[in-house]
């Protein structure tokens, strides 16, 4: 699929009067996961004349069937069952799936009556597709599977600043620049070979993102509990090794090294610090530590 400037056109057909029509949708870029409501709403820039197709392709129905939760983000009357696509020319299976609002970083398998195949696969026939996310009949087609499952490095956008934070908390690598354009975010991504979150739907399927995740909820509690588990993080956890600040890496060190820093009560109390390497900012086991103890027992709750 083409990219332009920071848009991906989705090719996407529609049965207008009976006859098929091949139209090039653009989906609003601002539109995001909450509030996806359908193709029904997404603005249409081009839309050729309704014409029978030509050449060797006869129009031909793919039918999609989207398993387990990638139901999400299909709008409400899609989700009860089949998606059927009526197309005129020949389609990659990643642009079919695209154009039902499925980003392809969110698909793990995808069988083509039956048969596995990867994003490049065309149809050009009457075809069924089963599409199944990270995860789903995960002892089945190992070899076919189209995501990467342990990522430890990832970068979030300007809207999960929470999560960000959250997953720093547990020690892992997540850049996050609230100011950050869609395009510095893409590069950054790319040249660092981070995973991306997004609840931005249009975003993680732009051509470039290879490995992504759209959080559900759009709880941060929640969302920190998704990623570990679509990253298979659980056994990585490793809290108060990471700034919350700047994401650098912690490094122990003695209270000399830091005393000038303290606050009176902190050099009463405390006898163990920490200090990020990048930004230099002084950790203790303060009044945070209990919180985050608890927050680790309900985060070891839901895995084990
Ligand atoms: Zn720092």
């Amino acid at each position: 699929m083409a990219a332009r400037d920071g848009k991906s056109s989705i090719p996407a057909a529609v049965c207008a009067g009976g006859k098929w029509t091949v139209i090039t949708g653009k989906m609003n870029r601002s539109v995001r996961a909450g509030s996806w409501v359908g193709r029904a709403e997404l603005h249409l820039s081009t839309l050729t004349p309704t014409q029978e197709s030509s050449g060797d392709v006869r129009a031909f129905t793919v039918r999609l069937k989207f398993h387990a939760d990638l139901d999400f983000f299909l709008g409400s009357r899609e989700r009860a069952g089949t998606v059927a696509r009526g197309l005129g020319e020949r389609t990659s299976v990643k642009d079919v799936i695209e154009s039902c609002g499925v980003p392809h970083p969110e698909v793990d398998l995808i069988l083509v009556d039956g048969q596995p195949v990867n994003f490049a696969h065309v149809v050009e026939e009457d075809r069924m597709v089963d599409v199944y996310p990270v995860g789903f009949l995960s002892t089945q087609f190992k070899k076919d599977r189209l995501q990467t499952i342990s990522v430890k490095r990832f970068i979030a956008d300007g809207h999960l600043g929470k999560l960000a934070r959250d997953l720093r908390l547990l020690g892992f690598d997540v850049a996050y620049n609230p100011h950050a354009q869609d395009r510095q975010l893409l590069q950054t991504m790319k040249t660092e070979n981070r995973a991306l979150l997004t609840r931005d739907r249009r975003l993680l399927m732009h051509a470039v993102v290879q490995t992504g995740y759209c959080p559900r909820s759009q709880n941060a509690d929640e969302q920190t509990i998704e990623v570990i588990r679509r990253f298979d993080l659980f056994d990585s956890i490793a809290p108060f090794t990471r700034c919350l600040r700047c994401n650098a890496s912690l490094q122990k060190v003695t209270k000399a090294d830091v005393i000038e820093k303290l606050e009176p009560l902190t050099k009463i109390y405390y006898e163990q610090f920490r200090r990020c390497t990048g930004c230099g900012q002084v950790y203790w086991a303060g009044s945070h530590f209990s919180k985050l103890q608890k927050r680790l027992e309900q985060i070891r709750g839901q895995f084990l």
